[in-house]
């Protein structure tokens, strides 16, 4: 306790009353004796009323300093004085709420930075000089390094500047902009410049966040190419189909073996277009129940048993040797019939189309080796093996693809629509499978689908 403050009010409480008496003595109003024994009992009085008021002051002041500097707020030693309690008590409920306060927006201020580092969409937060003050966790996967480049794009920076245009009160606060990012791999995105007024909590005065749109452009451009595709099938057999009956309706006229000849053709060519109009029409009924695995089960073995008998008639014709492979006591399997039946009339139709004449078709089903390069879990797998000349490893990963086809001519004069591949894959994302195309030029083809077996 300063002995200043303490003489101080020891001086503040007594040096009155004892002025007083020393007057009365000095003037003759008081006798000496009461008038010492007076001033001594004041004297007593005062040095312990200015004790307890000054140990009181220090008390008050110390909750004071505690409650500003750390923000403790424990109750201190009560002071003697009812008045300088109450304030003290005072102090410290104030602290108390405040510390509170204080919590909270701490965790206002986490739950922030929490939302903004784990926002599925790459992120930066841009300091008032516009440079990047945060990356969070998706940019940071997405651009790695090549942040600041991503910053020096043009159609950003305009973007960035006309947001930041919006400082002095134009509406101007949110721009949103394509762009074209060459790095770190070529894509489309979609930028959304936010402009901050107030700014954030740790200054930050601008949000820039970009969405990857080049899935959605690949789709588009798939649905623009997909429609090229069909009218340009369609078109080829209805130019011939109306060539022909203008050329019978003039010049051919009356020249009866002509008529036979052309109208064979034409039988041919509108055969065509009705196997693509089908093979269309599936593909798009496969594709609207793909997300709904069949929950059926069905025994394979007795599916994939009647679509080969189905073949026997063309494999005559062809002179191709047909040999099916049927493991004993095969699983049911989860599956759509109909649509297996056609993943495997297409395979085996391909493997006689494109094998050679008087070759060797294999067809199996079998349970799935462990160790094979098949998913883990129990499944079977289906093979259609050919001993044809087989397909470039360069076109393996374009077969599945609607309308690739590695040797257009000899698709187009097996009556081929170029969409057999397309509905194989559909229809295996379908049940969950998976679809292996082996091949090496020379050596034929092993088209293996594997499917899984649920317990
Ligand atoms: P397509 O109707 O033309 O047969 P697919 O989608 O069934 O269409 O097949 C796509 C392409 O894959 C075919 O055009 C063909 O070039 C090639 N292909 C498919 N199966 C075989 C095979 N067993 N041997 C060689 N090439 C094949």
């Amino acid at each position: 306790m300063p002995s200043a403050r303490l003489f101080g009010a020891f001086l503040v409480l007594a040096g009155m009353p004892v002025a007083v008496l020393l007057a009365l003595i000095w003037l003759g109003d008081l006798a000496l004796l009461p008038g010492l024994v007076g001033i001594a009992l004041i004297a007593v009085a005062a040095g312990l009323l200015a004790a307890v008021w000054a140990r009181d002051m220090a008390l008050l002041a110390a909750t004071l300093r505690r409650a500003m500097a750390d923000g403790d707020v424990a109750a201190g030693p009560a002071p003697r004085i009812p008045a300088v309690e109450r304030t003290a008590r005072g102090i410290e409920r104030l602290a108390r709420s405040l510390a509170s306060r204080a919590g909270e927006i701490g965790v206002l201020l986490r739950a922030n930075d929490a939302i903004i580092e784990r926002l599925p969409d790459p992120l930066l937060v841009l300091s008032p000089a516009r440079r990047v003050q945060r990356a969070n966790a998706a940019m940071r996967a997405a651009f790695r390094d090549e942040i600041p480049a991503v910053l020096r794009n043009p159609v950003l920076r305009e973007a960035i500047a006309r947001a930041w245009s919006s400082a002095d009160g134009s509406e101007n606060a949110v721009q949103t902009v394509a762009l074209s990012l060459p790095v770190p791999v070529e894509r489309e995105v979609q930028a959304t410049v936010i402009y901050l007024d107030p700014p954030l909590a740790d200054g930050g005065q601008a949000l820039v966040v970009l969405s990857d749109r080049t899935r959605e452009r690949r789709v588009e451009q798939m649905r623009a190419d997909f429609v090229a595709n069909v009218s340009h099938e369609l078109r080829t057999p209805l130019a011939s189909l109306v060539g022909f009956i203008e050329t019978l309706q003039g010049p051919a006229a009356d020249d009866k073996p002509a008529h036979i000849r052309f109208l064979a053709i034409m039988a041919e060519q509108a055969e065509r277009m009705r196997r693509l109009i089908d093979d269309l029409l599936s593909l798009s009924r496969i594709e609207l129940v793909e997300h709904q695995p069949p929950a059926d089960k069905v025994q394979l073995a007795d599916v994939l048993r009647q679509v080969v008998a189905g073949f026997e008639p063309r494999l005559a014709e062809r002179q191709t040797r047909l040999t099916l492979n049927l493991y004993e006591a095969l699983p049911l399997v989860e599956a759509d019939a109909d649509q297996f039946g056609q993943v495997a009339t297409n395979l085996i139709e391909n493997a006689m189309k494109y094998g050679k004449t008087g070759g060797h078709v294999q067809v199996s089903l079998a349970p799935a080796t462990p160790g094979g390069n098949w998913p883990a879990g129990p499944g079977l797998v289906l093979s259609v093996i050919d001993d044809g000349p087989g397909i470039a490893r360069a076109h393996l990963p374009r077969l599945t693809e609607r309308f690739y086809r590695v040797d257009k001519a000899r698709s187009r004069n097996a009556g081929g629509t170029g969409l057999g591949l397309a509905i194989v894959k559909h229809i295996v994302n379908r049940h969950r499978g998976h679809l292996f195309v082996e091949s090496e030029e020379g050596h034929g083809c092993t088209f293996s689908v594997w499917l899984p077996v649920r317990p």
